[in-house]
Parts: structure tokens; sequence; C-alpha cells
């Protein structure tokens, strides 16, 4: 039975943004707000999610204003003020993002007067309003890339626009699990075929980069919905064209795809890119077909499936299971508050799939925040064993484990066990996930678990 409440939360509060400062190298958040705010956000998309912690400034070095009842009563804006003067002192970093939480909002906290005088100085301060009570972190993400955008890109003159260079946006860093190791292949792939990826996210990847967006010759979004509104907004600002693939490309259907239409849509020369192309499918076809004999002469593998996880993994999940592994979704479920104005659009990518029109359309995509529900509504279901594969998060082992389900964790907060240079994208991201896929299988027996009851 459907619940009325929404349990087991997939997402952060909106301060949980300061991630994706810290993806930024020597970007430092600064947090207005109460001393355990942040550590809600940790537990999300740091240690349970991959063993990830920040880098090079760790979640513990993190200035704060611990905002507290005093500050209820008088303001918290000169404590602020304070904290920002002695951590420009104390910290060597590039750019300093203030992220304000739930009580400064709610006191009337004038943060933007203290950022402004700041204004001016060496090392840019930056404001995201990021109060809990307006979204969640996928709303922080947008509100500190925004902030970038507006109030340190103008700064910058645009200069002229690079034959080539492409911003990618769709990857939310931390969020997503294997946003570090996914974006080096994504910036290996598109090299490979003729772009200079612009990427700011990561290893070595800091203001240089943020710099050169404006002299994109187009940006790139790979995501369903996220980032949308952002490339939207450099559109607007600096007439950036973009190029939309809504699913991160995993396996040969999509990556082919993704290229094919992505040399079109840039010019690029098809040749080389079919090339590429066929190196990917090697690569994909040798490593399959060193284990498909195996695995398909000893094992019968799952027939059906349940996603409960964010859209930008459910969605490249989604197509590679069915196009190329020939697998059919019973129900997706996408508990990440997703606004109202995407949900028709991203179902639709959803049924964007290689299969008959009849099965296209037979599951359901499901919206709702609540990230129990799937649980919530196939708890009573008895499956066959070995016929039902779940892929979710961290979140969803005890319930697959009570029900002897072949599980994957693919989606925040996805588990403590380090991630490291993993990856779900491409040709090799394919292999990645299809080799974890199985594994998790043969872990249950030769039947490939089941409920029993
Ligand atoms: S919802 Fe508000 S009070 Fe709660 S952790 Fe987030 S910012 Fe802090």
């Amino acid at each position: 039975m459907a619940c009325d409440f929404i349990e087991q939360n997939r997402t952060t509060c909106a301060l949980g943004g300061l991630y994706t400062a810290l993806a930024i190298e020597r970007v430092l958040p600064v947090l207005h707000c109460g001393p355990g705010c942040q550590a809600q956000t940790r537990g999300v998309l740091g240690n349970s999610n991959g063993a990830q912690n920040s880098f090079p400034f760790m979640e513990s070095v993190i200035p704060c204003s611990n905002f507290e009842e005093t500050d209820v009563v008088f303001g918290g804006v000169e404590k602020l003020r304070k904290l920002l003067e002695h951590s420009l002192k104390a910290y060597k970093a590039d750019m300093f993002i203030v992220l304000s939480g739930c009580t400064p909002a709610i006191v009337g906290d004038d943060v933007e007067e203290v950022i402004r005088s700041f204004s001016g100085g060496d090392i840019p301060v930056l404001y995201a309003e990021t109060a809990g009570f307006h979204g969640n972190n996928l709303y922080g993400h947008r509100q500190v890339l925004t902030a970038i955008l507006k109030q340190y890109l103008p700064r910058q003159e645009r200069g002229e626009t690079i034959p080539g260079l492409v911003n990618i946006f769709g990857i939310v860093p931390y969020y997503d699990p294997f946003w570090s190791a996914e974006l080096e292949e994504i910036e290996s792939l598109l090299t490979k075929i003729g772009l200079k990826p612009n990427i700011f996210y990561g290893r070595g990847k800091g203001l240089a980069e943020i710099q050169k967006i404006p002299q994109a010759s187009f940006n790139i979004l790979l995501s369903p919905w996220v980032d949308l509104e952002v490339v939207q907004e450099l559109e607007a600002q600096y007439g950036t064209p973009y190029f939309h693939y809504p699913a991160l490309p995993l396996g040969p259907t999509e990556t082919n795809r993704f290229l094919r239409e992505l040399a079109q849509y840039a010019g690029l020369d098809e040749p080389a890119v079919e090339k590429v192309i066929h190196e990917g499918e090697d690569l994909y076809y040798y490593y399959m077909n060193r284990s498909l004999h195996w695995i398909y002469s000893c094992r019968t593998l799952p027939k059906h499936f349940y996603v409960n996880a964010s859209a930008s993994s459910a969605l490249p999940l989604t197509r590679f299971l069915v196009n190329d592994l020939g697998l059919l979704p019973e129900k997706i479920y996408l508990p990440e508050g997703i606004p109202e104005e995407h949900r028709e659009r991203v179902e639709g990518y959803f049924r964007d799939l290689e299969i008959a029109d009849e099965k296209r359309g037979g599951f359901v995509v499901d919206f709702s925040e609540d990230g129990g529900l799937m649980a919530a509504e196939i708890r009573d279901i008895h499956f066959e064993p070995g016929t039902t594969y779940i892929f979710g998060s961290l979140w969803d082992v005890l319930f697959c484990r009570g029900k002897h389900l072949p599980f994957l964790s693919v989606s925040a907060p996805q588990g403590i066990h380090m991630i490291g240079t993993k990856h779900y994208f491409g040709y090799t991201g394919g292999v990645n996930l299809f080799s974890d896929y199985y594994s998790r299988l043969a872990d249950l027996g030769p039947f490939g678990g089941g409920s029993h009851e």
C-alpha cells in the first residue's frame, strides 16, 4: 500500500548545493546556517554515497557561522561578516561562495548586503540562497551555478568563441556517485571526436575552466531535466546554443546514437566519428563476448526490473537494460522531487525505447518523492526466483535482501563502498554496469535469488 508521507530520502535539503561548489577545485563554500545542517548533507552526498569526501577542501574544514539562538534574536549578519574576514585570511581559495540555510532566511538576515561589502576584492565572494525549505540539493546545485553565472561570469569579457569548445552540463557532482570518473570519460570520448570539452568539476578543474564557459561554441546537456534552466540562461546571457541529449549515454546503442546526433548537430567529420564508434563497439563486445557464453549457458538472467533512483541514473539504465540487454521495465520510481513542469517530458524520454509500442507504454513512471514507495508497493508480490532485478540506492538493500531479490545500487546514497574510477558511461560504462549487474546476481547463488515464501 502506498505511503502518504516521505521516507528514505534520497536527496538532501538545498544546502547540499555546497557539494557543487566543492567539486570546483579551490572553491570554498562558507555556510551561514545552524551547526548541524552540513552533517545532514554528508549522509546522502558524501560518505554514504560511494565513500566520498570532498577534496581538496574536506567537509570538516568548511567554515560555518553556527547560527544559534542569540542570532535568531539579534540577527547573524555581523557573525557572517567576521567569519568571511577570517576565512579570506585563513584559506587559500580562489573563490568563496556563501550558502545560507533556513534560520537566517527566516529571521531576515540581509546576506546580500554582507557579500556586497566584500565585492571588488582580489578573491571573488559570491552568495547562494539555499534555505532548505526552498527545495532539495538539486535546487541548491542550481542556486550555486546561477550564482557563478550571474555574480562571477559577468565580470569576465566573453572574448572570442573558441571553435569546438563545449561546456558539459547535467551531471551533479557528488549527488551522482560516479560523477568524477564519468566526466573524465566524457572528456576522453569527446576529445576523440574532435571537440574540446570544457569540464569544470573534478580533478584539476577549477576557475580557469569556469572562465571559459562564455567562450563555448555550444553547451552539451546530458540529463533529463537537471541544468536545463542553466543552459537556457547561458543561451539568454551569451547567445550560446545547447545540444540536449536527455540520457547520459550508457552502452553501445545509446552511445552510438548520441555520437551520431552530436556529430550531425556540430557538423563533425562523420567518418572520424564512425571510427570512434567502431572502436567503442569493439571494446564493448570484446569484453561482453568473453563472458556471455559462460553466463548464458549456466544461468537464466532476469527478464523484468524495477528502478528506484534519480532520473539521471534511471534513464540511461533503463535504456541500456531494454535496448542492449533485452529486459523489460515493471515500474520506474524517481524520488527526487522533479518539478511538475518537467514531468511529462521526462516520462516521454523513458518511453523512447527500442521495443514494441505496446511494451513501451506498459510500465508506470512514478514521480512521488517517497523513496519508500517502491518497497511498500511490491512487498507482497511473489517473485519467481531470478526473474526480477531491482536497481536503487543503499536504502533498498535490506528490502531486497529480505525478498531474495537481485539488487544493484546505482543512485544516491549509493553505499559505503569506494567507487574510485568506476563509471557507468559510454562503452566502458556498459561493460562496468553489466559486470556489476551480473556479479550481484551471481552472489545470490545458481538461481539468482527470488522470493521463496
Ligand atoms: S532544512 Fe534548513 S535547518 Fe534543515 S539542514 Fe537544511 S538548511 Fe539546515
